[in-house]
């Protein structure tokens, strides 16, 4: 049986709206490569995980992501940027290190980001990335040394001594924002510009849109954004075309990459929403609205974020050359940067 299949009305979407938008090379800046193993949990069955791991993406290779763009961009050819997936309540970082540097050995274009937890002194990141060859640093907001993911600061779950390491090596770091206004919140911005400034080689990409789910906090924290050094921006799972569009506006389209949040989140079926100054996952498990007048049925999450990037290249006026990097050249040249950095 295959992963993933397309209903007619994925297919149209793709057909009509999206198979003249994504071009033939894509280089895909956001993905999760991990085993199910790798949670450690022991009650994680019955965990908030197991709804998204669905039976068939327990162990998900490089292979595995193929095979979902196969059936969901047929006919691109995709490289990809992928890291852990940051399992909270119970992860096995050093398995989830050793695997996905396993997995990109096979695929010299693409690489690989080194899971990092807050504890992890500079001289075992400094080794790890030494020894398997991982170009950067994946932290999450979920480990965060204060207990609390939600208004935690960078620096509570990545350390000063990490950056240090990534500054020395010109490493990437690919940064989920945390804190109830993500990019548009006044402490993370002063925390990125000192830390941009400070640790001027490291390599930030600020995931999700600088994690912005609507337009809101990149209109608000535009002009401290575009003038930060070493950020870039990846577009994965945002699914409103007028966070895109501020975005590009704002940083413009050299410094914005996609991204697809494959496994999980790009090939499930539904669409972040935003409304007032919250957003949040709307699925066809999760709601009880009336959908008796249309058809009732969602398609994938990558699918709404490709409908919104292409709104955004129309809306700011994107020229073929500008898609192409966008969804290619950016993130390959950044790579190549932080490859030639060590
Ligand atoms: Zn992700």
């Amino acid at each position: 049986m295959p992963l993933l299949e397309l209903t007619d009305l994925d297919q149209r979407i793709w057909d009509e709206e999206l198979a003249d938008f994504v071009p033939e090379q894509v280089f895909d800046a956001h993905t999760h490569i991990y085993r199910w193993a790798f949670h450690t949990d022991p009650e994680k069955e019955n965990g908030p995980y197991r709804r998204f791991v669905k039976p068939g993406f327990e162990d998900v290779t490089f292979d595995v992501l193929d095979e979902c763009d196969r059936v969901l961009m047929p006919g691109r050819h995709v490289e990809r940027l992928s890291f852990p997936f940051p399992f909270s309540n119970g992860c096995d970082f050093e398995g989830s290190n050793k695997f996905i540097a396993a997995q990109m050995q096979s695929h010299a274009n693409s690489a690989g980001l080194m899971l990092v937890h807050p504890e992890m002194t500079e001289e075992h990141v400094e080794e790890t990335i030494r020894s398997t060859g991982l170009i950067g640093l994946k932290p999450y907001r979920v480990f965060s040394s204060t207990g609390d993911a939600v208004h935690c600061r960078i620096t509570d779950f990545l350390p000063e001594h990490q950056i240090n390491v990534a500054d020395r090596h010109g490493l990437l770091i690919m940064m989920h924002l945390s804190r109830p206004d993500g990019i548009g919140d006044a402490q993370n911005l002063d925390d990125l510009e000192r830390l941009t400034q400070q640790y001027p080689s490291a390599k930030w990409i600020l995931a999700h849109c600088a994690r912005s789910y609507s337009s809101w906090p990149i209109e608000r924290g535009g002009d401290r954004l575009r003038d930060m050094p070493n950020t870039w921006f990846d577009t994965s799972s945002v699914c409103e075309s007028d966070a895109m569009t501020a975005l590009l506006r704002t940083v413009g389209v050299e410094r914005v990459m996609y991204g697809s949040d494959d496994v999980p989140v790009g090939i499930l079926r539904g669409k972040y929403v935003s409304f007032g100054y919250a957003w949040a996952y709307l699925s066809e498990e999760n709601h009880s609205l009336n959908l008796t007048h249309c058809d009732p049925r969602m398609t994938f999450t990558r699918y709404e974020q490709l409908r919104a990037m292409k709104r955004a290249a129309d809306a700011v006026g994107l020229n073929s050359d500008d898609i192409r990097a966008m969804f290619h050249d950016n993130v390959r040249r950044l790579i190549v940067q932080a490859r030639g950095g060590r």
